[in-house]
């Protein structure tokens, strides 16, 4: 609890103090993000909230989209009111301490350690505080430092919503399941390796990845590695036994080829979490964008599931993985981390790609 120093000064429920956080005032490059020590502190304002002091976030290539203007109708409440969403905290992970709960909330309190995803509709973890409600905060690994809990919500939520929800797999459903990972070295893609793989869940996991992320993605347990960069990725996966279930993180021309690995006929489903739906409705609006894009989910592969992958707020998932970390069956992979004042620098790490699990910023 050594980033529990102090409450919002001077707040109350329902009242707002101000906090230090960065912000974009506008969408663009690294250039509009600024640091604030003035900006609104968020407040207990229904009794399911649950306000957290942040400890630790990471950031997720989310935050350069929303950064540059990706999903500005990512809330349908917000077609409603019209006003701006600035100035604008970016930032998905959050873990840190509880400060103040609303009546209604049974299993928080202040002083304990929590983590959680913060959905892209509300304003972001790079700040002091934030405000969740308590379905999608969840205790925080007792054996893990904020830094290293700050890696894994968002991937974990995202992972087990493709994997469970639109992929199909859980503990009754993935026993000899063969699973195909695609852009494994990243940060979705290094939990997804350790959730497929859980020996409860008995999965066989391919995955592919460069050349020099093979000793990272062994080490969480794949027990197939492809290179796709030394050309022959296709004609090696095609030799292999056909998957039940491909998790595609990388998207464009990997699914042209990747559809026809999958088994024919026997339910097996091809999850991409590579999207067209927030940028055609940010371009064409939420009617025709949502048409257009549906219009992409048909006639795809004859035979095969083809479904739509996306992160999901839930804190009781994020419980039954803490219990998969407390017990070192899955481990958090920091890549880098950044203090507090390094955010444009955590950025432009991010914004350079080739992610080898989690980039993760100390807030306080
Ligand atoms: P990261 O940037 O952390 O990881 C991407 C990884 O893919 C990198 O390790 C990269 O390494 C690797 N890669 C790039 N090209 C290929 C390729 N052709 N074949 C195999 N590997 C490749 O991203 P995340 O894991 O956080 O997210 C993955 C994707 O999922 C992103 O596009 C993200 O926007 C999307 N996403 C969508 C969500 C949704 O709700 N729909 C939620 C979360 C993520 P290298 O370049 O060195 O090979």
């Amino acid at each position: 609890r050594a980033c529990f120093r102090r409450h919002l000064s001077g707040s109350s429920r329902g009242t707002q103090g101000s906090m230090s956080a960065w912000v974009i005032d506008e969408y663009g490059t690294n250039a509009v993000l600024r640091y604030a020590e003035d900006v609104p502190a968020p407040a207990v304002s229904s009794p399911t909230d649950v306000l957290v002091q942040v400890c630790a976030t990471s950031l997720n290539p989310l935050d350069l989209s929303m950064r540059g203007g990706y999903g500005v109708r990512r809330d349908p409440l917000s077609l409603l009111g019209g006003s701006s969403e600035f100035p604008l905290v970016l930032g998905r992970d959050v873990s840190g301490v509880v400060v103040d709960c609303g009546v209604e909330v049974t299993h928080f309190g202040p002083g304990d350690e929590v983590w959680a995803a913060v959905p892209p509709w509300k304003q972001g973890s790079l700040a002091e505080f934030v405000s969740l409600s308590e379905y999608e905060v969840s205790h925080k690994p007792q054996s893990l430092s904020h830094i290293e809990a700050a890696s894994i919500p968002y991937v974990a939520n995202t992972a087990l919503s493709a994997l469970v929800n639109a992929g199909g797999l859980s503990l009754c459903f993935c026993v000899c399941s063969r699973v195909l990972i695609t852009g494994a070295s990243g940060g979705v893609g290094t939990f997804s390796i350790q959730v497929s793989l859980l020996k409860a869940w008995g999965a066989h996991v391919t995955v592919t990845c460069s050349h020099n992320a093979e000793g990272l993605v062994r080490g969480l347990g794949a027990d197939e590695v492809v290179d796709y960069t030394a050309g022959d990725a296709e004609q090696r996966l095609e030799t292999m036994d056909r998957f039940d279930v491909i998790l595609d993180n990388v998207g464009g021309e990997t699914e042209q080829w990747a559809l026809t690995l999958l088994k024919s006929w026997s339910g097996s489903k091809y999850v991409t979490l590579v999207t067209p739906l927030l940028s055609s409705t940010d371009h064409m609006g939420m009617l025709s964008g949502g048409i257009q894009a549906g219009c992409s989910l048909n006639n795809k592969a004859l035979g095969v599931f083809y479904r739509w992958g996306f992160y999901a707020p839930d804190g009781p998932a994020l419980d039954d993985i803490r219990t998969l970390v407390d017990s070192g069956k899955i481990l958090p992979v920091v890549e880098a981390h950044f203090p507090f004042s390094q955010v444009p620098q955590a950025f432009l790490k991010l914004e350079q790609g080739h992610a080898r699990g989690k980039t993760v910023v100390r807030v306080t």
